[in-house]
């Protein structure tokens, strides 16, 4: 009998899976190297969980039965090696939960519009009548969830760092939308095993699963050509091609699955740009195969509100829209939120590099671009890149500089876009704190 459970870090995760083993008779402790938030000190206080925060205390780590990792924990860090080399298992807060639920689990991955997608699906499920809950990045952990577990269906967002150390878990519908390089620096800089981990999405399905996912991503095609998949098979695209479940034709969405067809106007979305039609895609197909009907479908597709700081409207002013893509944190979302952008484009972006390749969306921005605003402590790179490909660029080293920039540099009809490319660390708390101040300073414009 597996009887210590150490936990690794006490953010959402770690102290919903706090809760849960306490619950559930385990002899709990948690351990984390930063400050714990008030929040989360004060659930653990009221479960008489014992903690430690500002260290890792080895004597009470190493003599563990099993651990659960935060997901921002890398397997690099000493302690985790050690760890490893005594043969603790190490698992995640989403592979714990799954031990002590029977409802069904959607699970959505991809290095772009986990989010978008895992909360378009909740809004879809819980507007059509279905016991369901919200887990991930938004909404409390699903260990936390699963402490009552009331729900028949958990729609979940999965990050890569999270798959990473599931093993018995199981999606009973998977979604991977999409795999671009991302996060590089914690697996090794091999590409090839970051998409191993965001294939672990449908480690144990089985003939009876779901599998969906976006047909013409290049990489998703290429790890499929050397993988035998045993789920129900349900790939979309933005055109009808071989094998393709779900597509648009003639400005119709079209959804098959066995027993369902699903159509809708495409004008009828509520989400705009391409890359939103492919997280509408793969929402339809997941209400066509839990038989949701028809109508129901269309209403959600339809009356989503949208997520903060995804291109999110802000306002308008002296004829030019504001819009927050605080959230574009790499290259290939930038890219998205530039093809979709339909006039001229004064664009923020900036902040700590990944490693990134501008290469990406050089042909968009020569199109569109009419002013580049390089938002960050050293732009060197984005000079280097971008000068001599767009006739203006300015540096600000604050959001209040950046918005008042890009006013004065728009034009009549154009839209300022703050989509960054980057992480936000260099100036910002969060990408969440970017967003929020870019809507002041619009705001007060
Ligand atoms: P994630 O949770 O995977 O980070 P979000 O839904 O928060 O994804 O969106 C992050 C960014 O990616 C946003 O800027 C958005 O415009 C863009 N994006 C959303 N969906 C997709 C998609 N299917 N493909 C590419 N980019 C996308």
């Amino acid at each position: 009998m597996k009887n210590k459970i150490v936990i690794l870090g006490a953010g959402e995760s770690g102290t919903g899976a706090a809760v849960l083993a306490k619950k559930k008779g385990f002899d709990v402790f948690v351990s984390d190297l930063s400050e714990i938030k008030e929040k989360y000190k004060n659930i653990l206080n009221e479960h008489q969980i014992r903690w430690e925060e500002g260290r890792h205390s080895e004597d009470k780590i190493l003599v563990a039965d099993e651990v659960i990792k935060s997901p921002g924990i890398s397997d690099k860090v000493p302690l985790i090696k050690k760890l490893t080399e005594k043969g603790t298992p190490i698992i995640s807060e989403i592979e714990f939960a799954g031990r002590y639920t029977s409802a069904k689990k959607i699970c959505i991955t991809g290095s772009n519009g986990k989010t978008t997608t895992t909360t378009l699906i909740y809004h879809l499920l819980k507007n059509a009548g279905l016991n369901v809950g919200l887990a991930g990045n938004v909404g409390n952990s699903l260990a936390f969830q699963v402490v009552e577990d009331i729900y028949d269906y958990y729609v979940v967002e999965l990050s890569s760092f999270q798959l990473d150390n599931m093993y018995d878990f199981k999606a009973d519908i998977a979604i991977l939308l999409n795999i671009t390089p991302d996060h590089l620096d914690r697996y090794e800089y091999k590409f090839q095993n970051y998409i191993d981990a965001k294939f672990r999405i449908i480690r144990n399905q089985t003939e009876n699963d779901v599998f969906i996912y976006w047909n013409d991503d290049p990489v998703i095609r290429e790890e499929l050509k050397r993988k035998t998949i045993k789920s129900q098979c349900y790939p979309f695209a933005e055109t009808k091609s071989d094998g393709v479940k779900a597509y648009t034709e003639n400005n119709q969405l079209i959804v098959n699955t066995p027993n369902h067809t699903f159509t809708m106007e495409q004008d009828l979305l509520a989400l705009t740009g391409v890359h939103n039609l492919y997280n509408s895609l793969a929402a339809a197909i997941t209400g066509s195969v839990l038989n949701i009907k028809n109508e129901d479908i269309r209403k959600s597709l339809s009356d989503f509100s949208g997520v903060e700081h995804r291109l999110e409207y802000v306002a308008s002013a002296k004829g030019v829209k504001y819009i927050n893509d605080s959230k574009a944190t790499n290259v290939n979302s930038c890219w998205y939120a530039l093809q979709s952008m339909k006039t001229p484009v004064v664009l923020i972006l900036g902040g700590t590099d990944k490693g990134n390749d501008y290469t990406e969306i050089e042909a968009l921005v020569k199109e569109k671009v009419r002013a580049l605003i390089y938002l960050g402590v050293d732009n060197n790179k984005l000079h280097a890149f971008f000068d001599d490909k767009v006739s203006q660029t300015v540096d600000a080293r604050s959001m209040q500089e950046a918005v008042s920039k890009a006013y004065e540099l728009a034009r009549k009809g154009d839209v300022v876009l703050l989509s960054p490319c980057c992480a936000s660390f260099d100036l910002f708390k969060n990408y969440e704190d970017r967003g929020q101040q870019f809507k002041e300073c619009v705001r007060h414009l």
